[in-house]
């Protein structure tokens, strides 16, 4: 046998003292310090907007491998941008540190702090996952597209000109600045007035287009345009049949909507105004021809010799300009969520800076300042609507227990009736306002809810909004007005002048005249709500066929507005249930005059 040189002996010993250093690296506990995480799959809850939001999220022991939504009850289509994007936005940047998506804040940052919960049980050192990293987004770059009729804005308007553009020949392209489509539009109750020939008559009411226009007029203080109001309801039922001949479903059965005047509100048969965005979506899946731009805000309206040929916007990407052959139609929506401009123009309301809202954060009346840069006439911008409707912690209608006007009075905090429940909208929220801390009660019965699984006009159950503690249920009025706060005898007493009124028919000592049951069945339930801003009546001045009206009353050629954007029809406060009318009556007419070029 060969003798070991002194060189290979070194060799050797080096070679076994790295074994051994490995071999006692690997006896070591699987948590070292260059571990990010204890592996497995970790689940945590945390409240969101509506409800606790349970993820679960899955870890190696060096990167964040999966995080699912186990359980939600966010508001469908508002937060549905938060739910698909936050989950893969963490796991793509492997931070917690991401953006929250527009729109849905609350429901976002929900996630995030259900994913650092539940990082926390895997041992993550949570302040490093803060850390933002640098993103890789926008290379500046601008992309410039032509098409025949270019859309401001994804709402029901808009979405309405689109389908209708292209039925009449064009191509269209829809931009639209939040990260969803359905703009207040989706968040609506989806009351929408029509005189309908089938449905009023099954169920004996009285009705006609006179009437409608003559409420919506009168409704208005007469400062609506009464050509536009002929426009509108005349075309109202019509609207309806083609919605329904693009597969939109409406309930049977017509009721009066708070501040609707009259029982000609039609209901979809989805939740809220899903099925409006749904409908048009549909039809744009099924068809080529109309491209959404999410993201995507309209920042400019492009003029040349006289007449709009497209705009310019800002895109994830960078910027975006669109070439319109035809016209292009603004169909932005409202300022109602923007509390400078409610503050600039409001004449009618104590200061409003304080006062929550229905709006989505997109409603901030983008489109009057880009058609006031080409010198279109902006009118009635200091009619704003507020509602006696609003969530005391949020200001939106989710958790308003009414189904309609007939079966429910409003009690204030020492639980007495103060107004007439059938009034307008106007009317109702001056006399809350009036209330102590503007605060009221919805009061109704079992009428209003044979079962507890019977929803509200908001995707809710009655028990889940008792579950949460957004209403109150009680065996009698005097344990329901235990619950709610408020004296027994006052409540006892107003339901029973109440009830004498419906056997009377009314009008009672309010001047109210809209009535079915008596409130007389438990279980009683009872919902509080306070004032919200939700609608801006006024905006771009327009004529019959959509055209944009400049300051000298001309046409601005190439330029189209619908929807909440517009001004002429609702004078100073809308009637309940007209807004979804309008906005199909209106947007329908703006996408064909712009397809036509008319
Ligand atoms: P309407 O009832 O008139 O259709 P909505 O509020 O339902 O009004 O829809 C208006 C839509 O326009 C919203 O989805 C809003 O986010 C969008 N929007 C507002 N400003 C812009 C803008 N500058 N660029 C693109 N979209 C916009």
């Amino acid at each position: 046998m060969k003798k070991m040189t002194s060189k290979k002996r070194l060799l050797c010993m080096l070679l076994c003292v790295i074994m051994a250093v490995i071999a006692v690296g690997c006896q070591k506990p699987v948590e070292t310090a260059s571990e990010a995480f204890k592996a497995g799959v970790y689940t945590a809850s945390v409240a969101g907007h509506n409800a606790d939001i349970k993820v679960e999220v899955e870890v190696s022991t060096e990167a964040i491998l999966g995080v699912k939504i186990l359980e939600h009850k966010e508001s469908p289509g508002i937060s549905d941008p938060a739910i698909e994007r936050i989950p893969k936005a963490i796991v793509d940047s492997q931070s917690l540190a991401v953006d929250a998506i527009s729109g849905a804040t609350i429901t976002s940052k929900a996630i995030v702090a259900a994913v650092t919960e539940a990082l926390k049980q895997a041992g993550a050192d949570i302040d490093a996952l803060n850390v933002k990293k640098e993103g890789s987004k926008n290379a500046g770059e601008t992309k410039e597209y032509t098409t025949d009729v270019v859309v401001i804005g994804g709402g029901g308007a808009g979405l309405a000109a689109a389908v209708s553009a292209h039925q009449n020949g064009a191509e269209v392209i829809v931009l639209e600045k939040m990260p969803r489509l359905g703009g207040n539009t989706i968040l609506s109750g989806g009351a929408f007035n029509a005189v309908d020939p089938k449905r009023q008559k099954a169920q004996g009411i009285e009705d006609s287009t006179d009437k409608h226009y003559t409420q919506t007029f009168e409704g208005g203080d007469k400062l609506g345009n009464p050509e536009l109001i002929r426009v509108f309801v005349d075309n109202a039922y019509p609207a309806i049949e083609w919605l329904e001949s693009l597969g939109m479903k409406f309930n049977d059965e017509v009721f009066t909507v708070l501040g609707g005047l009259w029982p000609r509100a039609h209901k979809p048969s989805t939740p809220l105004g899903t099925g409006f965005i749904d409908t048009y979506q549909a039809y744009v899946d099924a068809n080529k021809g109309i491209d959404i731009m999410l993201d995507t805000e309209v920042t400019e309206l492009i003029m040349e010799n006289g007449k709009v040929v497209g705009i310019k916007a800002t895109g994830l990407e960078g910027e975006v300009i669109i070439k319109a052959n035809n016209g292009v139609v603004i169909a932005s929506g409202g300022f109602g969520a923007n509390v400078e401009m409610r503050d600039q123009y409001n004449k009618s309301w104590p200061a409003l800076t304080q006062i929550k809202t229905t709006n989505h954060p997109g409603a901030t009346g983008d489109g009057l300042a880009m058609a006031k840069n080409v010198g279109a006439n902006l009118i009635g911008l200091d009619n704003i609507q507020l509602l006696p409707m609003g969530d005391p912690a949020t200001g939106s209608l989710s958790g308003n227990i009414e189904q309609g006007v007939e079966n429910r009075i409003f009690v204030n905090k020492s639980g007495n009736r103060f107004v007439d429940e059938g009034a307008r909208r106007d009317v109702m929220t001056k006399a809350l306002m009036e209330q102590e801390d503007a605060y009221m009660w919805v009061v109704l019965d079992k009428h209003s809810y044979p079962t507890g699984d019977k929803k509200n006009n908001f995707n809710e159950t009655i028990d889940e909004l008792i579950a949460q503690g957004r209403a109150f249920k009680g065996d009698t009025l005097e344990d329901l007005a235990k619950q709610i706060g408020v004296d027994p005898a006052n409540l006892v007493k107003a339901v029973e002048d109440f009830n004498k009124a419906v056997d009377a028919g009314g009008p009672d000592a309010f001047g109210r005249t809209l009535f079915a049951d008596k409130i007389d069945t438990a279980p009683y339930y009872a919902g509080a709500r306070v004032p919200t801003v939700h609608h801006t009546m006024g905006g771009i001045e327009i004529n019959t066929s959509a055209q944009v009206m400049d300051v000298n009353g001309k046409v601005i050629p190439g330029l189209y507005a619908a929807g909440e954007v517009t001004g002429g029809i609702h004078g100073s406060n809308r009637l309940g249930g007209n807004a979804l009318a309008d906005i199909a009556v209106f947007g329908r007419i703006a996408g064909e005059s712009a397809a036509l070029g008319k």
